[in-house]
């Protein structure tokens, strides 16, 4: 067998102990004689896995007491339009951050749902090759809430800070760099994402939601897409995504063996600073994001001359680096570099476009 360095964005390669353990386990679950794909949501073997699935979460991003864990449908797009069913009510504004892509289609969806969604900044101006600085937001102290994406997955931009949102619930798509290191959770009001990319596979979405966040929409929202109906069912109201509820309990004890997130962070940290710093220093490959907001899972680069850029693919792919094409709407490259990734596929990485800008220059 052999396995290459997946570096997709998502869904992107999992821990390789995990996918084992899921092999193990794959035809009699414990005993139980069946796998987890054919028990039933409802019965003992599969409540024991969903519960624990929830306990680890919550022990490893610290969520207090007055939080639900929802695990939902839809991925992260369908939270763009519960987020404003649930929270924002009629004659009320909401504030987004426009950071590129993702909130751009988060802006677009909750503009079909409410009539006032202001952009309280945005960083068009730079290309969206930045986060926009703090003291350019323009925040409506009523808003219902306060919306931004933590990490633009496709131009690799993300956050090392928490926006201060005084009253107004601050709600964060975190799709890709959830679990990625600690987080105060209780600045929070909302935080979602899609499973795929330091989860586990695509097919549940997590949304971590504020107990009185809850259960005050004045209109009326499809059960699957309300908070209050999800809380109150222990997120089983229709039958959920089970493989995937287990697989990412997984990952979670996975990640808890690993040292939990102050762990994961610091190796994080380390492997994109590897990457950064090896871009930074060549004049063959440049990354054109503002320092301070680069994104510690998504490595974006372009190369000098970008006629080289099937070869640099193609020749990747036979040294085992897969997907590292850039996303269609940007071109160029992305290393995705999420907590399964590990060092040594950076350091693969690193040797391979070294020896590529070697022959071509
Ligand atoms: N937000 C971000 C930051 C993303 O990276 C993605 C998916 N790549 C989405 C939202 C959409 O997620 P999904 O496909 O789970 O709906």
């Amino acid at each position: 067998m052999s396995r290459c360095y997946n570096f997709s964005p998502g869904p992107a390669a999992l821990p390789e102990s995990v996918l084992e353990q899921a092999r193990d386990e794959m035809l009699d679950w414990r005993g139980s004689g069946m796998s987890v794909m054919e028990m039933s949501h409802r019965g003992k073997d599969f409540t024991a896995i969903s519960e624990k699935a929830e306990a680890d979460f919550r022990q490893l991003m610290q969520i207090p007491d007055n939080y639900k864990v929802l695990f939902m449908q839809g991925g992260a797009t369908a939270q763009t339009a519960m987020v404003p069913m649930n929270l924002l009510r009629s004659g009320q504004s909401a504030d987004y951050i426009d950071t590129g892509i993702w909130a751009q289609k988060a802006i677009k969806e909750a503009n079909k749902l409410g009539a006032n969604i202001r952009i309280a900044a945005t960083s068009e101006s730079d290309n969206f090759m930045k986060v926009p600085s703090f003291d350019t937001w323009e925040c409506d102290s009523d808003a219902a809430y306060l919306h931004y994406v933590s990490n633009e997955t496709i131009a690799g931009v993300g956050f090392n800070w928490i926006p201060e949102t005084g009253g107004v619930p601050l709600v964060c798509d975190m799709s890709s760099d959830i679990m990625s290191r600690p987080i105060d959770v209780s600045k929070f009001g909302v935080i979602y994402g899609g499973a795929q990319k330091n989860i586990g596979p695509a097919g549940i979405t997590l949304a971590v939601v504020r107990d009185d966040l809850i259960g005050h929409a004045d209109q009326a929202i499809p059960s699957v897409m309300d908070y209050a109906v999800a809380a109150k069912s222990g997120s089983m109201y229709n039958t959920p995504p089970t493989y995937s509820w287990y697989l990412a309990g997984l990952v979670f004890e996975w990640a808890l063996a690993k040292g939990g997130l102050a762990a994961i962070d610091a190796l994080n940290q380390k492997k994109a600073a590897k990457l950064y710093d090896y871009i930074d220093n060549s004049s063959f490959y440049s990354n054109v994001v503002s320092p301070e907001s680069r994104s510690l899972m998504n490595v974006t680069f372009l190369l000098a001359d970008d006629s080289l850029e099937s070869e640099f693919i193609k020749q990747a792919v036979d040294n085992q680096l897969v997907n590292l094409n850039g996303h269609r709407l940007l071109g160029g490259m992305r290393a995705s570099i999420y907590n399964a990734m590990p060092e040594a596929g950076v350091d693969a990485l690193i040797a391979f476009m070294k020896e590529f800008e070697r022959a071509k220059v």
